[in-house]
C-alpha cells in the first residue's frame, strides 16, 4: 500500500501500548505507565574488552522489550525518534563532549529482511536534533548468523574477524552505538576495530542490555 495512504489510514485506526494493550494516542508506541516504568539510563553491570565505558540505558526486560521488538522486527520503524530521545540523554549524562558516533553495522541479510539499517536509523533521528556527526565507518563482511541464536562461545567466533574499517575514522574519541548489547562480543570486536584505525577513547551507548 502506498506509505502515505497507509499512515493516513493508521491514524484513525486505534492504537494500543505495545505491553499493556490499552488505547493510546495513534503516534505513541507505550502507554504513560508502561513508558515511565523504563526509568533509565543504568550502568552496565559488567566490563568490556576494548571499551573504556559501557552504559545501557534500560534492561532487555519489558517493556523495553516490547519496544524493541517492535522497532526491529514488528513493522514500527517510528520508534527509532524515541530511541533518539534515550541516546541524547545518555550522551548529555556519559559523553557530553564527544561529538562523533559510531553505528555497530546492520549485516546485509537483517537489512534486506527489514528493509532498513537499524541503528542507523535512530542515529539520523538524533543527528537531526543534536549537533553530533555519524561516523558510519564499520562494515561487517560475510555472513553471520544472528547473535541472538548462539552462545557466548559461538558468538565470540561468530563476529571475530567480520568488522573492518571502510575507511579512516574522523576522531580519536568516539561513542559507539548498538541498539541492544547481549554478550558484548559485538561491541568488542567493533571497538578493537576502531582501535586499530587510531581511535583511543570509545563510550559504548546501548538502548538496552541483555547481558547476564
Ligand atoms: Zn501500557
Amino acid at each position: 500500500m502506498d506509505l502515505m495512504l497507509k499512515s493516513v489510514i493508521s491514524y484513525f485506526l486505534p492504537n494500543y501500548c505495545l505491553v499493556c494493550e490499552r488505547e493510546i494516542d495513534p503516534n505513541d508506541y507505550l502507554c504513560k505507565d508502561c513508558l515511565t516504568s523504563i526509568r533509565g539510563p543504568i550502568m552496565a553491570p559488567v566490563e568490556l574488552l576494548n571499551i573504556d565505558s559501557a552504559h545501557s540505558y534500560w534492561k532487555y526486560e519489558s517493556p523495553m522489550k516490547e519496544l524493541i521488538r517492535a522497532y526491529k522486527f514488528g513493522d514500527r520503524p517510528g520508534v527509532a525518534r524515541l530511541f533518539a530521545k534515550i541516546v541524547f540523554e545518555m550522551i548529555d549524562v556519559f559523553a557530553p563532549s564527544t561529538d562523533v558516533i559510531v553505528p555497530v553495522p546492520t549485516s546485509l541479510q537483517a537489512f534486506i529482511r527489514r528493509g532498513f539499517d537499524t541503528n542507523l536509523r535512530i542515529l539520523r533521528h538524533l543527528a537531526r536534533t543534536i549537533d553530533i556527526k555519524i561516523d558510519n565507518v564499520l562494515s561487517i563482511s560475510g555472513k553471520t548468523v544472528p547473535q541472538s541464536t548462539l552462545k557466548m562461545q559461538d558468538r565470540i567466533d561468530n563476529v571475530r574477524d567480520k568488522f573492518f574499517l571502510r575507511k579512516k575514522p574522523r576522531s580519536t574519541s568516539v561513542i559507539l552505538f548498538d541498539d541492544v548489547v547481549t554478550s558484548g562480543a559485538t561491541a568488542s570486536q567493533c571497538a578493537r576495530v576502531l582501535r586499530e584505525g587510531g581511535v583511543k577513547e570509545i563510550t559504548l551507548l546501548a538502548i538496552a542490555s541483555a547481558k547476564k
